[in-house]
């Protein structure tokens, strides 16, 4: 009997139970999960909780309920993994044997590593919007926000779901000309990065979404604390960015527990080959979704790309062969605009987000890059895949690799932009 441990019970390691569950041979393998608790969260839910989009409850969900019968599900806290002994340690005091390790315990905003941000304010004048109830505070301080300077600012990157914090922007934006204050609220986009986003044409069609809306973006801002007395953030070069209400992303890390066993970067993070996923030091070990240290972005669906690509290599390896999975960073992710509409992205390590149309080239229904009402309902209709399909381990019809069948080629020699496909 040979055990596999997949520790984390959120978006990839419960699709990898459920799919390695089908695969393994029951009689071969033990499979089992650690989580802290019983609930499983769907975090994209948070972005529309401070508008009275979702309830908490249409949101959270029993984690056991997801996990296929004949897996084991433990409840505990991740103390360490020691490596060389194949064991992982929880904080009670109790052990897991390994032959196979998977770490999928995510990314968590850690609001503790900016000077000034935890303190009489927080949760006051300044809000998170990547965690329950932070989502809920915010949507508290919304209700009785009227007027004054709203700013929405990224710690530093990476951070789960890129695009959410961009998503917040224009929600409120629409939110606040829906109540009827837009003239009352200065709205403020505060990044690290040089841009609206990391990838230059996105960019640029983020970039002039939030022009057209009239909000002031600043960029290039490496946020060094927050003064809570005058309401400022200040950078590291000296900048100051004044608000009265602050929706922050905080900082992003990989769980403690991979520091204390050896396993991390410098933010948490468990380096692998961005490929098959396994890890650069141990090859028992295989870190999957935002646990990882590839360069693609902490999404779920990033999550979900990469869980098809690693079943394969996971059943080749324990058999002692090569992994002939490749997997390309696939990434797609909806991007809410307000007022019922919103765009999609669809892009790999290599391919930048292109405008186009998916899944069916030329048809869609869904566009890329481009604002429309059928991507909002698609965003929508996510929370039922989500718990329904994803979840489950059921197939999904979208290939596991990105695909350039359907999109344009941005020519920019063209002197009206014009694309080719
Ligand atoms: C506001 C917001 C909006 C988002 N929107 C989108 C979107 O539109 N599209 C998209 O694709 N993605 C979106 N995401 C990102 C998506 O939710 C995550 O990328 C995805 O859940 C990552 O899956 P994961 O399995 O790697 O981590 P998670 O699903 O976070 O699971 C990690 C699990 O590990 C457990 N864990 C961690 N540390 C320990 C420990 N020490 N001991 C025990 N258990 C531990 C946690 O309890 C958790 O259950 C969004 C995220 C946020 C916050």
């Amino acid at each position: 009997m040979r055990n596999l441990v997949i520790l984390g019970g959120g978006t990839a390691g419960t699709m990898i139970a459920n799919k390695l569950h089908k695969q393994l041979t029951h009689e071969g393998w033990h499979i089992t999960v650690v989580d802290r608790d019983d609930a499983h969260h769907y975090q994209p839910g948070y972005l529309f909780l401070p508008f009275g989009g979702y309830t908490a409850e249409e949101i959270v969900r029993s984690r056991h309920r997801f996990i296929s019968d004949g897996v084991d599900l433990v409840y505990g806290e991740i103390d360490r993994v020691s490596a060389e002994e194949s064991v992982v340690h929880l904080q009670d005091g109790r052990t897991l044997a390994y032959d196979y390790l998977v770490i999928a315990t995510g990314t968590t905003p850690r609001p503790d590593q900016t000077p000034g941000m935890l303190g009489p304010e927080w949760h006051r004048s300044i809000f998170d919007f990547y965690t329950l109830d932070g989502a809920r505070a915010l949507a508290r301080a919304l209700d009785s926000f009227d007027h004054g300077r709203l700013v929405v600012q990224i710690c530093e990157m990476p951070i789960k779901c890129p695009v959410a914090p961009l998503e917040f922007t224009f929600l409120v934006e629409a939110w606040l000309r829906e109540h009827g204050i837009r003239d009352q609220v200065e709205l403020a986009y505060v990044t690290p990065l040089d841009g609206a986003f990391t990838k230059p044409v996105a960019s640029a069609h983020l970039g002039s979404m939030l022009d057209e809306r009239k909000i002031e973006v600043v960029t290039d801002f490496m946020v060094e604390s927050i003064d809570q007395d005058r309401k400022v953030l200040v950078s590291y070069d000296e900048r100051e960015v004044p608000f009265d209400l602050l929706v922050t992303v905080p900082v992003n890390m990989g769980a403690d527990f991979v520091a204390r066993s050896g396993l991390g970067d410098e933010l948490n993070y468990v380096p692998v080959d961005k490929h098959t996923l396994l890890s650069t030091a141990y090859d028992t070990i295989f870190a999957v979704g935002d646990a990882s240290n590839i360069p693609a972005s902490k999404a779920g669906s990033v999550a979900h790309f990469a869980v098809e690509v690693f079943v394969g290599n996971f059943l080749e390896h324990v058999a002692g062969l090569p992994m002939t999975g490749s997997f390309d960073g696939h990434a797609n992710c909806f991007v809410e605009s307000g007022d019922g509409k919103a765009l999609l992205i669809d892009f790999n390590y290599e391919t930048e987000p292109l405008p186009g149309k998916y899944p069916i080239p030329g048809v869609g229904p869904l566009s890329l890059l481009k604002e429309t009402h059928t991507n909002h309902l698609g965003k929508l209709a996510f929370r039922h895949v989500y718990w329904n399909v994803l979840l489950p381990g059921h197939p999904v019809p979208l290939p596991a690799h990105m695909s350039m069948a359907g999109k344009f080629v941005l020519d920019r020699g063209h002197p009206e932009g014009g694309t080719t496909p």
